[in-house]
């Protein structure tokens, strides 16, 4: 059997423990993906999407369980091991993009790579071809706000898996698509998932998406159920 890259257990999770205005958000999620697996994390708005997703991309820390990725085991592991782990290992797409506001598309995909000693001419190569592969070659040289917001989720996208990282971590990514442009974007992706043997967990709203993954689960009561 193959290691799981994201491995989380028995997570908790809660706002405002002990008030009265306490949120249980996770109470015990169980989750393993696979290398080379894709799945849709599915559940209506407020159930813990974004918490659980923040908790596996080490941007936030669950009250209890463990988060295991690629093999290390992050629980109690100090800002600066967690850091390294999410830089070299993890993708983000999040809903608000964040891109670089005076930087252009295919700058915005470079510079990660730079950051990750890559050289200029090989991380320009790749960020033309990861754009192409989106449709966005003819945006490339367009700073983010000369872009629509889909065509900065598509950039997003690009960025997110511009060092090749073991695991994809995406926030209702193709929510501000329109049906074509949130197909190519999600082809783009289950090609970048099945050459790579990158792991993805993604959340959506979309049911039709949601069935072309491998797999679905549902956050229910603060826990993991396969859909
Ligand atoms: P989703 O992504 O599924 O919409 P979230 O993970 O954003 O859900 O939020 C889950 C629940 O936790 C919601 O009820 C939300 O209001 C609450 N919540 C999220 N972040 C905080 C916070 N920082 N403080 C208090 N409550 C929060």
């Amino acid at each position: 059997m193959s290691e799981a890259v994201l491995r989380l257990a028995g997570l908790e999770k809660r706002y405002n423990p002990g008030r009265p205005n306490e949120v249980k958000v996770l109470e015990g999620a169980d989750l393993s993906v696979a290398p080379g697996e894709v799945v849709a994390l599915v559940a209506p708005s407020g159930a813990g999407k974004s918490t659980l997703l923040h908790i596996a991309g080490l941007l936030d820390t669950p009250d209890g369980g463990t988060v295991e990725i690629a093999g290390h085991d992050m629980t109690g592991a100090g800002d600066r091991a967690r850091t390294a782990t999410r830089r070299g290992a993890v993708g983000f797409v999040y809903q608000f993009h964040h891109l670089l506001p005076e930087f252009s598309a295919a700058e915005n995909v470079i510079l990660p790579q730079l950051a990750h000693g890559v050289s200029a001419g090989a991380a320009a190569d790749r960020a033309a071809a990861l754009l192409a592969s989106v449709g966005m070659t003819a945006r490339a040289g367009h700073r983010p706000a000369e872009l629509s917001g889909g065509e900065q989720q598509r950039v997003a996208f690009c960025r997110a898996v511009a060092n090749g990282p073991q695991l994809l971590l995406a926030d209702e990514p193709t929510g501000n698509l329109d049906p074509t442009t949130s197909d190519t974007v999600f082809d783009a992706l289950m090609g970048l998932v099945r050459e790579t043997g990158m792991a993805a967990l993604i959340a959506t709203h979309n049911p039709a998406l949601a069935a072309r993954m491998d797999r679905i689960v549902r956050l229910e009561g603060g826990r993991l159920v396969a859909g």
